[in-house]
């Protein structure tokens, strides 16, 4: 029996481990889900595959939780503390799916108890890449990606030397607005941006895959987690989601992971590895595709990769400033607070600033740093926002 806690398992990321865990019952012993305000789910999921405890982090949702599992023997509790504390309860396997930086402290609660970390949560890497590296050696821990992306290199560089690594290349749907004109990106509304060609995901990634700022945040996460240097990792569109990364190697061979869009297969890697075991996704039929097609990707439609090669160069806490001002800014169009394209100029002017007043460089990498970076961030994003509106 494999004990295995979720968090954020009521959302997308979630949703799909938890099929995959119902899938075979007898083989898990779930110690922990957390979720939000979707207390039904919550309290549903965590009946039906017994688990010893249900975590909501929102505080004022105590009561409406404990009364859905009264009677049930599972423990309940709530708050952003008692979602890291979820993730300190022992277990084999930990999958880390809360969305945004509130992802960070509940995954390092985890790594500190040497366990395997499965991790959607992309903004850890991005926010405090060095740190969550450095507990997992320091616990002897394992993280095992399962952004699709990072998964499929993950797979490809089996058995390989890194020496041997030229680059490696992720790829990019384009987003919901790959084909627009340029001049109506400016008016893109939230329904538009909430609309994904391919995959099936939460809001927040959705939008962010509209912008590329997800992408954006997968060249980073690749670049931490691989610790290959930024001028050899890049991202190419490929509109149809077939092939999800490729590792170019010294020889000059490319191996590429292709697969359907279904995020089952990263995360039923993430859950057997090492092995590989039957999964419930859809097997290409290569004949009945007929053709995949790449293209570069346009800096002037998608600002954000410039931004992504400058968090990459200049390192340190820029990933957290950069992350937390991204949130700040999507908040705010999710809001209807500003347009579309305002979210990569808010980021660069928080990027800007606190690159020039706060020494984003400078500062020790610490948790403390990081959440004070990633605060800081998020009101410097405020005032620029709150700025532009002003003389608007
Ligand atoms: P989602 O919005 O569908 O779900 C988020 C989960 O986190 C929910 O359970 C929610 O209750 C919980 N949550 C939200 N705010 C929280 C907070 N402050 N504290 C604790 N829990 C909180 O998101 P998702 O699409 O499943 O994405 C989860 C993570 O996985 C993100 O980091 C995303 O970038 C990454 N990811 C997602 C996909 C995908 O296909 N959805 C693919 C690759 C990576
Ligand atoms: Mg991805």
């Amino acid at each position: 029996m494999k004990r295995v806690s979720v968090l954020g398992a009521t959302g997308s990321i979630g949703q799909n481990t938890l099929d995959l865990i119902a899938r075979a019952p007898d083989d898990y012993e779930v110690v922990a889900l957390t979720g939000g305000r979707n207390l039904d789910q919550l309290a549903a999921d965590a009946v039906r595959l017994r688990a010893r405890r249900a975590v909501t982090c929102h505080d004022d949702a105590y009561s409406a939780l404990k009364e859905r599992l009264a009677g049930t023997g599972i423990a309940v509790a709530a708050g952003a503390a008692a979602v890291a504390e979820a993730a300190t309860e022992p277990a084999d396997w930990v999958m880390s799916a809360i969305v945004g930086a509130a992802g960070l402290v509940p995954g390092i609660e985890a790594l500190k108890q040497g366990t395997s970390l499965a991790l959607a949560n992309k903004e850890s890497l991005v926010t405090a890449g060095a740190l969550v590296l450095g507990t997992a050696r320091a616990h002897g821990a394992t993280i095992l990606p399962v952004d699709s992306e990072h998964s499929a290199v993950f797979q490809a560089l089996v058995g390989e030397d890194m020496a041997a690594v030229e680059r490696i290349i992720i790829t990019a749907s384009g987003g919901a607005f790959r084909d627009w004109p340029l001049e109506r990106l400016a008016t893109a509304t939230l329904a538009e941006a909430s609309q994904h060609p391919n995959w099936a995901m939460g809001q927040r990634i959705t939008i962010d895959s509209a912008s590329m700022f997800n992408k954006a945040l997968e060249l980073i996460e690749a670049h931490e987690f691989f610790g290959v240097a930024p001028d050899r990792i890049e991202a190419v569109i490929h509109p149809e989601s077939l092939i999800h990364a490729l590792v170019g190697f010294n020889d000059g061979a490319l191996m590429a992971h292709v697969g359907p869009p279904d995020m089952r297969h990263a995360i039923g890697y993430a859950l057997h590895w090492p092995e590989r075991r039957h999964l419930p996704v859809a097997r290409l039929d290569l004949a009945q595709i007929g053709q995949m097609t790449f293209r570069a990707p346009d800096l002037d439609r998608y600002p954000a990769l410039g931004l992504a090669r400058r968090v990459m160069e200049q390192g340190g806490l820029t990933g957290a400033a950069f992350n937390g001002a991204k949130e700040r800014a999507l908040d705010a169009f999710i809001a209807g607070h500003i347009g579309f394209l305002d979210m990569s100029r808010v980021v660069t002017e928080v990027l800007d600033k606190m690159s020039s007043q706060d020494g984003l460089q400078n500062v020790a990498m610490s948790l403390d740093t990081v959440l004070h970076t990633d605060r800081l961030a998020r009101v410097r994003a405020d005032e620029a926002i709150a700025q532009w509106n002003e003389s608007a």
